[in-house]
Parts: structure tokens; sequence; C-alpha cells
């Protein structure tokens, strides 16, 4: 049985600082850089998920807000256009060597690192990666648990792999619906447990 570490978004536009910061996201990629040195050889397979838009006109699917007002539900602000600093993982996140890199949301409205592109990997997706590899359970931490950590675990569950969220390796974008993501996730059976 082997178990992989998925980092969901630890990206410079979703930390402090970004076009769509999440408060606490620099402290969640210190967090978790600290959790994988500590976590040394626990994890068979790391994986890291980047948002990877197209810029303007491609509003990504109406991912991004064309007229510039966002509703922060469906639509929002420019953000990790690929190729860009805000694209890039946050730099107090280090990853290990080995680690698996996905990105997602390529002219797409994509929340899930289960929906994206496994980079190198012609053209598989994350499931079928990580069977590949003989994985079984999946645990999963980053940004933000109300949106791509929530819907990178149900993907996970929905794929057949037993599914855990680090909480305290997460941090939301707000709290009603942190609060609604995290039942969604206790209802689908992810097990939901700190870190330490
Ligand atoms: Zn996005």
């Amino acid at each position: 049985m082997s178990t992989a570490l998925i980092v969901v978004d630890v990206q410079n536009d979703f930390c402090e600082g970004g076009a769509l910061a999440v408060a606490g996201g620099a402290a969640v990629a210190e967090s978790i850089t600290r959790f994988v040195e500590r976590t040394s050889g626990m994890y068979d397979v790391v994986v890291a998920t980047r948002d990877w838009h197209a810029a303007l006109p491609d509003t990504n699917d109406g991912h991004f807000a064309a007229d510039g007002l966002p509703d922060y539900v469906t639509t929002w602000p420019v953000h990790c256009v690929a190729g860009t600093v805000g694209a890039e993982y946050h730099p107090l996140l280090s990853l290990p060597p080995g680690t698996v890199h996905v990105v997602k949301g390529e002219s797409r409205q994509d929340y899930s690192g289960f929906s994206g592109r496994v980079v190198g990997g012609d053209g598989a997706d994350l499931a079928t990666v990580l069977s590949a590899r003989g994985v079984t359970r999946v645990e999963v931490v980053g940004l933000a648990t109300d949106h791509c950590v929530r819907a990178t675990a149900l993907d996970a569950c929905g794929a057949g792999f037993d599914v855990t969220v680090l909480t305290d390796l997460t941090a939301a974008v707000a709290a009603p619906t942190a609060v609604a993501a995290l039942t969604d996730l206790a209802v689908a059976g992810i097990g939901l447990v700190r870190s330490a």
C-alpha cells in the first residue's frame, strides 16, 4: 500500500501579496516545507499542483471575470497566469526531489489536480500516474481549503483512493465556505485530521 502527499496550489498568487491571496497562505507554505522534511521517506510519492491559466483575453472558460468584477464564487481576478511570478510556487515551499508536478486550468476552469495534466507525463492524468505507482492512499494539503483542496480531495475519493486532508496544512478563502467544504469532505468519507 503506497501513500501520496498532494500539495495543492501553494503559489505566489494564492499567498499574501498575490492576486488572489488567502490569509495564512505563506505560513501554510512554510509549514508544509517543515512537514515534508519531517516526514521524509514516509510518502511514496509527493505531488504538487499548480493553477496554470492562459492570459486574458482568454478568460479560461469564464474563470477570470472579463469585466474585472469577480464574484469570488465562480469568477475570480486574473491569477496564476502560466509563466508569470504569480504562478510560481511560493518561495517558502520546498519540494523533495522526484516530486510529480501537475498543472491545471489551462484555458479552463479547473479546481482539481485530478483534472489537470502531469508535467512530462505524456498526457497522463494524475489518477493514472498514482495508480501506476501503486498508490492507494492520498493525503491532501495546500490552498485553498474551500476550493482546490476540496475539489482535489473529492476527486481523489471519486477515483477510488483512500483520502485524508491534513487540515492544519491548509488555509481557506473564507470561513463560511471552508465550513461547507469540510462538511462536504466529511460526508464523502474523507478523513480530516491534523498533521501533528
Ligand atoms: Zn484558477
